[in-house]
């Protein structure tokens, strides 16, 4: 698995799952609990189209960190080569990345750079 392409493949998921809790957001979802959320598995498979239930709770958790990603909870999903299991739970893992591909993670984070229609004048 080559590293970068992993963390690009996986940053694009982050994205789609970013601009998911935006709209969650924007229309009050929050307001209804901890009911979980479907997500987008974030493994480095350019083909995967599997989901992800958790709350915006566990979300935020994985989002903590930027090199943390969730995964469908299935090895197929997982790429020891360039990341390790961080934790699992019932519905999903979430994977670290690390080496080149911990780089990279951390360089797309969409939560290090400044948001559109936010930045300061
Ligand atoms: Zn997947």
């Amino acid at each position: 698995m080559d590293a970068i392409k992993a963390a690009a493949t996986q940053s694009v998921f982050r994205e789609v799952n970013e601009r998911v809790r935006d709209l969650n957001n924007a229309v009050g979802y929050m307001d209804i609990g901890d009911l979980d959320e479907c997500f987008t598995c974030e493994c480095a498979r350019q083909d995967c189209k599997e989901h992800l239930m958790m709350n915006l709770d566990a979300y935020e958790e994985i989002r903590r960190v930027p090199t943390h990603f969730g995964v469908a909870p299935r090895m197929s999903h997982v790429f020891q080569d360039i990341e390790r299991i961080f934790e699992t739970f019932r519905g999903y893992w979430v994977v670290e990345k690390f080496g080149e591909a911990g780089l990279a993670a951390t360089e797309l984070d969409p939560r290090l750079r400044p948001r559109p229609g936010l930045t300061l004048t």
